[in-house]
């Protein structure tokens, strides 16, 4: 009864909060760490999440999915080769289609898993780093975390600095986990509640790519945190009927405003590239969402990886923030982006 109380109180909140923002043009955009200081350790380590906390990222970024006992781990992938020495602790557990599920492991199995810079193979097969300027490919003693144990580590943080830093939780793949006899929308919330965050709607974002989910959490759940739809391409073939053409029109963006805060759309559905004299040109799908009175959050700015008409990191900054007029952004550099905004 207290909990329903405090939904019922906070999410009135959180929508004055909004307006409140709306209101102030001069607010700074959130920074949201991507997969952690991602450009400088291996992605969703507790390392490069306590270096993205130290570098002052407003939120840290946690993509979940499940191990084969129903435990929420923090991992980008569905998969594990790309990241972790699957290949070599567990020979022999791909399936078919050669990809190690981190579904198919036990906890148990995944916490003796070693993590590794992203990696992909070249065309002579080699496993090769994906960003070669950042942290070298090779062995490290970082581990995944679970979903409890990485908040754990940012409350630590928060009560040793005297900070607050926010959840950015994505729920990775729904459909697939459903399939499995899953529900990880439930399995997240009661994590949050565990760890005292279900009624925190300024300290938590719940993102996922498909829609479904997040009417649920919105609807059935009642959640009083706030959510943002992500929008990809539907030329990507996310495991989700969710129609990212439609969801980006207006009458799709007030579809969205009914049972989410906010967008996060790939960075070049607002970018989309330069005109003959050099200038900047966007789309209006940030005006667009402002009109539905949603939030926009692009994923993802990265130092090493500019789009290619770009020169500078500084260059992109101004465009997304000064120009576009987003209120946060994913970066893999949080310190990089918190320098800018503090100049
Ligand atoms: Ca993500």
């Amino acid at each position: 009864m207290l909990h329903k109380g405090a939904e019922v109180i906070s999410r009135p909140f959180f929508i004055l909060v909004l307006l409140f923002m709306a209101h102030n043009a001069s607010a700074a955009p959130i920074v949201i760490a991507h997969r952690g200081a991602s450009g400088y350790l291996p992605e969703h380590s507790l390392a490069a999440k306590a270096m993205a906390h130290a570098m002052g990222a407003d939120f840290l970024e946690q993509d979940i999915v499940l191990s084969a006992d129903g435990i929420p781990v923090v991992l980008h992938d569905i998969y594990l080769e790309e990241t972790t020495d699957v290949e070599q602790r567990f020979a022999g557990r791909a399936r078919a289609n050669g990809r190690y599920y981190a579904l198919d492991f036990q906890l148990a199995e995944l916490r003796q898993l070693r993590l590794h810079e992203r990696s992909t193979h070249d065309a002579q097969g080699r496993k090769v780093a994906v960003y070669p300027g950042r942290y070298p490919l090779q062995a490290t003693p970082f581990t995944i975390p679970t979903l409890a144990e990485e908040i754990d580590l940012i409350a630590g943080l928060d009560r040793s600095t005297g900070r607050r830093t926010g959840l950015y939780i994505e729920l990775k793949a729904p459909g697939m986990h459903r399939r499995a006899g899953f529900d990880m929308a439930a399995i997240v919330l009661a994590v949050l509640r565990d760890k005292g965050y279900a009624d925190k709607p300024e300290q938590v974002y719940l993102q996922c790519f498909d829609a479904a989910t997040l009417r649920r959490l919105r609807f059935e759940h009642k959640t009083a945190l706030p959510l943002i739809q992500l929008i990809g391409e539907n030329s990507w073939g996310e495991d989700t009927d969710t129609d990212y053409d439609q969801l980006r029109t207006p009458a799709g963006l007030a579809l969205v405003a009914e049972y989410a805060e906010g967008i996060g759309p790939w960075l070049k559905q607002i970018y989309l590239g330069k005109d003959a004299s050099g200038r900047a040109q966007l789309s209006e799908l940030v005006a667009q969402a402002h009109a539905a009175g949603l939030l926009v959050h692009p994923y993802t700015l990265r130092r090493d990886e500019l789009p290619q008409d770009v020169e500078s990191f500084d260059e992109l900054l101004d465009i997304i923030i000064r120009q576009a007029g987003v209120d946060g952004l994913f970066t893999d550099f949080p310190d990089t982006v918190r320098a800018y905004l503090h100049h």
